[in-house]
């Protein structure tokens, strides 16, 4: 793009936080060039996060040197895969100020959802009494917002399927925001369980979980809180938090795929059946029945993503040598300033707050004239990675009739020329598709 564009006023370049040069060299990725030679402006995080050097070195490493199925053998090399394991789960304890042993490895924040949705259909026919404590029936209410994910929807659609309980959700506001005037209503004594995100994908909301957790344990129900899109963003202390269990996954978090995360509250995890049966998370086998470890080895069955979850662990170790604290402001300051750049092109809508308060770096818009799909194209064209779609958040853009949105979501590496080359490259879809305003911001036509 040659023409340039002065920025409005509202769009001011605050320092950043984060060192983004150096940042950029740390990921191999990034040096590459897309499309016939232009830089990659990467603003897909929310969908996945690249990886840096140190993650990508310590899953090689793991497989060059280590390479065992940890908790199983007594040889020196499934000694080593078995403390690299427990090592990593550590440091992601660490990272969520939980103890180690609250820490389940899951495939992703997916698996965690389904691992609680199975477990609690699972405890009404258990024929241990202790793991019946939170099973879910005829008559009980599950709880979420019409904002989840899918992850943290159809699991349970489908429990309540299993089991006959029924589904109910909290409504949005036009902005963006959780309805919560009808939340002691909605959140009552029938209710077994209340399921909400933290940070929505779509709208970048994020979410006022203490009043939400409190009415829920206020009528006795468990909190799951969905942390896909906080815990890579945000500082996550599960003992400030409150829910009884959080979710994520390690690929969105600087970690390679394959590797999620479900953190329990002991006490819960440990009166809850298995989801999956199988290898190392039994204590006694017999032909007639079994016996089952206690958490997170109950959770953990057959021979686990061993390098994924060590590569997780450097994910985590590089977050924190950023400091959480940073990665959250270096987000807002960006988020700030692409609001400002995108609400001041005619034609393009936020759906979404339209501001940052409570609010996170992802922010979905639509051009007006363009479908979706079609800004997309023009912004991969121009090198610019974005998402296109309905994010697997259907009811969302249901709720804000629209057939799809375009989603930017900024990470560690993101810097001002990433927003900048977004924003331009918008305003060039509008002039590709003719839509362009006559005259817009800054003189640019
Ligand atoms: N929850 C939220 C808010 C998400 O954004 C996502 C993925 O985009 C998920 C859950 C599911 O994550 P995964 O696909 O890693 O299981």
């Amino acid at each position: 793009m040659t023409e340039t564009v002065s920025r409005p006023a509202g769009a001011q370049q605050v320092p950043l936080p984060l060192d983004v040069e150096a940042i950029r060299a740390d990921f191999p990725i990034l040096s590459r060039t897309v499309r016939d030679g232009r830089r990659l402006v990467y603003l897909d995080s929310g969908a996945t996060s690249q990886k840096p050097r140190s993650v990508l070195d310590a899953e090689r490493d793991f497989y060059e040197n280590h390479n065992a199925a940890p908790h199983r053998g007594a040889h020196q090399l499934a000694e080593e895969a078995t403390g690299l394991y427990e090592a990593a789960r550590a440091k992601v304890a660490a990272f969520i100020g939980a103890p180690e042993r609250e820490v389940v490895f899951t495939r992703n924040s997916t698996e965690s959802i389904n691992l609680v949705a199975y477990a609690l259909s699972n405890a009404a026919t258990a024929k241990e009494p202790e793991f019946r404590r939170y099973a879910v029936g005829q008559g009980d209410e599950i709880v979420v917002t019409e904002m989840e994910h899918h992850a943290n929807l159809l699991p349970w659609q489908q429990l309540c399927e299993r089991t006959g309980a029924t589904l109910r959700w909290l409504g949005l506001t036009d902005d963006g925001r959780l309805d919560l005037s009808d939340l002691d209503t909605v959140v009552n004594e029938r209710t077994k369980l209340v399921a909400v995100t933290q940070q929505s994908n779509i709208l970048g909301t994020i979410n006022p979980l203490g009043g939400i957790i409190a009415r829920a344990h206020e009528v006795g129900a468990l909190v799951l809180v969905d942390g896909a899109q906080s815990v890579p963003h945000q500082p996550v202390d599960v003992t400030t938090l409150g829910a009884d269990f959080l979710v994520f996954s390690g690929h969105k978090m600087l970690g390679p795929t394959g590797v999620g995360v479900l953190w329990g509250r002991y006490e819960v995890l440990d009166a809850l059946p298995p989801f999956l049966t199988g290898g190392s998370m039994i204590e006694v086998v017999r032909m007639e029945a079994s016996t089952f470890m206690p958490p997170p080895q109950r959770f953990e069955a057959g021979v686990p993503m061993t390098a994924q979850v060590i590569g997780l662990g450097a994910a985590v170790e590089y977050l924190e040598r950023l400091g959480m604290d940073k990665v959250l402001a270096h987000e807002e300051a960006l988020t700030e300033y692409a609001l400002a750049q995108l609400q001041a092109i005619p034609g393009v809508t936020v759906i979404g707050p339209p501001d940052t308060v409570a609010r996170g770096g992802a922010i979905s818009f639509t051009v007006e004239g363009i479908h979706p799909h079609d800004v997309g194209q023009v912004l991969d064209d121009l090198g610019v990675e974005v998402r296109v779609g309905h994010h697997c958040a259907w009811p969302v853009v249901r709720r804000y009739g629209v057939p799809a949105t375009t989603r930017a979501t900024f990470y560690v590496h993101t810097g001002y020329d990433d927003v900048d080359a977004l924003v331009d490259a918008v305003r060039e879809a509008q002039r590709f598709f003719g839509v362009a305003p006559a005259v817009t911001e800054g003189g640019a036509s």
